[in-house]
């Protein structure tokens, strides 16, 4: 589904991404892991296709197609869908229409009927109440005063709503105490743990993986995968550091 080769990328011509190499399949989990700074918000930016990130090299392709080719809301619609490190607050537009926006725009990229507004609440409804968000908390502007925790469970909102193939999801476990990190994993197992999806799971933790069980880990070190293993390898580096593997 998701093929990265060789991939380099820069910021302000500071290279982050040095060769990274990864590929994901149809109803994969993969984990990656890494120290503060390895370039792990900048492959999600890269992939969501965020201006400012230059690829030098490599390629990445998605069901076959030239990622890096696509517009942003192209790679959307193709079913890419990414979970920010830091929520973006959006003031005068409320959630109901940021959603409702989206997912109406991806349903005409597929020729589907927009969905009416009582539909799409009877949907936004039942998704956000599985994630113990209430319909209150819809009709605010996008994330404007959510709490930490909150701004990530309401990217899983927007996550069930929009339904997507492929979720790249940035440190949504960073700020969850344990309760949400319980609701937040479910969330991502409902939605996403499917033979037709696929999730990429960029933590710090090795928490938010004994609910979202990975079929691979990877450590990435200075824009490169240098490791990958399977579930014991992220509790080895939660006893170990990351000190063991970057040598
Ligand atoms: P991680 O998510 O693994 O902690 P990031 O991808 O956020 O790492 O950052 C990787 C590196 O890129 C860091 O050294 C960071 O300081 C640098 N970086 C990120 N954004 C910018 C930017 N806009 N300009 C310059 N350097 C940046
Ligand atoms: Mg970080
Ligand atoms: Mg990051």
């Amino acid at each position: 589904m998701l093929q990265i080769d060789n991939l380099h990328a820069e910021i302000d011509g500071k290279p982050i991404l040095k060769g990274l190499t990864l590929s994901v399949s149809a109803g994969e989990v993969h984990a990656i892991m890494g120290p503060n700074g390895a370039g792990k918000s900048t492959l999600g930016y890269v992939l969501g296709g965020r201006p400012g990130y230059e690829v030098t090299d490599g390629s990445v392709t998605f069901d076959g197609r030239d990622l890096l080719g696509m517009e942003p809301h192209e790679r959307a619609a193709a079913g890419l869908f990414l979970g920010f490190q830091y929520p973006v607050e959006i003031p005068g537009v409320s959630n109901v229409q940021f959603l409702r926006e989206s997912l109406n725009a991806q349903r005409a990229s597929r020729d589907e009927k927009p969905l009416s507004g009582g539909e799409f609440l009877k949907l936004a409804r039942a998704e956000a109440a599985k994630l113990d968000i209430n319909a209150e908390m819809l009709k605010r502007p996008v994330n404007v005063g959510f709490s930490g925790g909150e701004k990530k469970r309401n990217e899983m909102v927007q996550m069930g709503i929009i339904d997507p193939k492929l979720a790249i999801l940035d440190e949504t476990d960073s700020g969850l105490d344990i309760d949400a990190l319980r609701i937040v994993g479910e969330g991502i197992n409902r939605v996403m743990r499917r033979p037709d999806k696929a999730v990429v799971l960029i933590t710090h933790y090795e928490r938010l993986l004994e609910y979202v069980a990975p079929d691979f880990v990877h450590v990435l070190v200075d824009g490169r995968v240098v490791r990958s293993g399977d579930i014991e390898l992220a509790r080895e580096l939660e006893r170990e550091g990351y000190g063991a593997v970057s040598a």
